[in-house]
């Protein structure tokens, strides 16, 4: 039942589907970023495991000449057990991705981490032969965003930008999805101008057009950026985009660790509950 629910977000359980996922994307001329699911491990064994996966799905998009690169999480390597021990990891998929030319995404978990992940991400960024090969994600909910955006450009930084997924508290991030909306286009408006490579990841119709808008005006050329959607959610929006010249990465989650990611994409949309219930009912 699970496994049934959760295919409309996620590429299956295993390594071998979601590369076969992404191989399908690539051939509608998307891009893919592979997320292999999970989060807030129990031991440093399973954040060697979870690491494990990853430097399998590397060698495999190398192999495969995939058009593909890896999201990973830091509490899924270790961060709330030792954080000295998701660093070690990270730097090892850093340096995997280098010897492959190929690029891991560390993506932004709930604000507590905010601050260690920028200064992970910043470190290890800063080590010889690492730049362009390790990248972050700034969720335009949080009030600090537009100045952590200013620290990560100075060091040249790749940046996804989101809206966020997490429960905050209104001391960190703005309450109303307006206030959200508004920084988001300011915030893509600095990063698609800045002359560095980021990826603008949002399924709302209105950043996109902002966007799209902004860069038009600018005369930015749609190869300085990306766009970013999530595997399953506005597929038409997706090859849309494609069929305009944008560039689109989609990212993939894949494995059995999927109930966590599942919740969120419910939270994000009611309707998705709706439109699953109907399906389970009818098969
Ligand atoms: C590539 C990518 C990577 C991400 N990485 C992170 C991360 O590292 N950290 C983090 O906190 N968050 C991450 N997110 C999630 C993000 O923060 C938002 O929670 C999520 O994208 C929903 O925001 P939205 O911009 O799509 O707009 P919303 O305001 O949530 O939605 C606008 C419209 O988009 C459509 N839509 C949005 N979500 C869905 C959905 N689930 N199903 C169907 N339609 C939908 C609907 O039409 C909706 O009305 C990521 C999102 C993407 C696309």
């Amino acid at each position: 039942m699970g496994r049934r629910l959760s295919s409309r977000f996620v590429a299956g359980m295993h390594t071998d589907e979601a590369l076969h996922a992404a191989a399908a994307l690539n051939d509608h001329g998307i891009s893919v970023t592979l997320d292999s699911l999970g989060e807030n491990v129990h031991s440093p064994d399973e954040a060697h495991r979870s690491a494990a996966i990853y430097h399998e799905l590397l060698d495999a998009i190398h192999e495969r000449h995939l058009d593909a690169n890896v999201s990973v999480k830091l509490t899924q390597m270790g961060m709330d057990l030792d954080p000295q021990l998701a660093e070690q990891i990270v730097r090892e998929m850093t340096e995997h991705a280098r010897a492959t030319g190929s690029f891991v995404r560390v993506d932004m978990e709930g604000s507590e981490y905010t601050q260690a992940t920028i200064d992970m991400v910043r470190r290890i960024h800063a080590e010889p032969g690492n730049e362009g090969h390790v990248g972050i994600v700034i969720q335009a909910y949080l009030y600090r965003s537009q100045a952590d955006i200013g620290v990560l450009l100075k060091d040249g930084i790749r940046i996804r930008l989101c809206k966020g997924a997490y429960q905050e508290a209104a001391d960190k991030a703005f309450p109303g999805k307006a206030q959200v909306d508004e920084n988001f286009v300011r915030l893509a408006e600095i990063l698609v101008a800045s002359g560095i490579y980021h990826g603008i990841a949002t399924h709302d119709e209105k950043m996109v057009q902002a966007t799209r808008a902004f860069v038009k005006e600018q005369g930015i050329p749609p190869s300085a950026f990306e766009f970013q959607m999530l595997y399953g959610v506005r597929r038409d929006l997706q090859r849309a985009l494609v069929s305009e010249g944008y560039r689109v990465r989609v990212y993939v989650p894949f494995g059995t660790e999927w109930y966590p990611y599942f919740m969120r994409r419910l939270a994000e949309r009611p309707a998705n509950v709706i439109f699953l219930a109907k399906n389970v009912l009818k098969s």
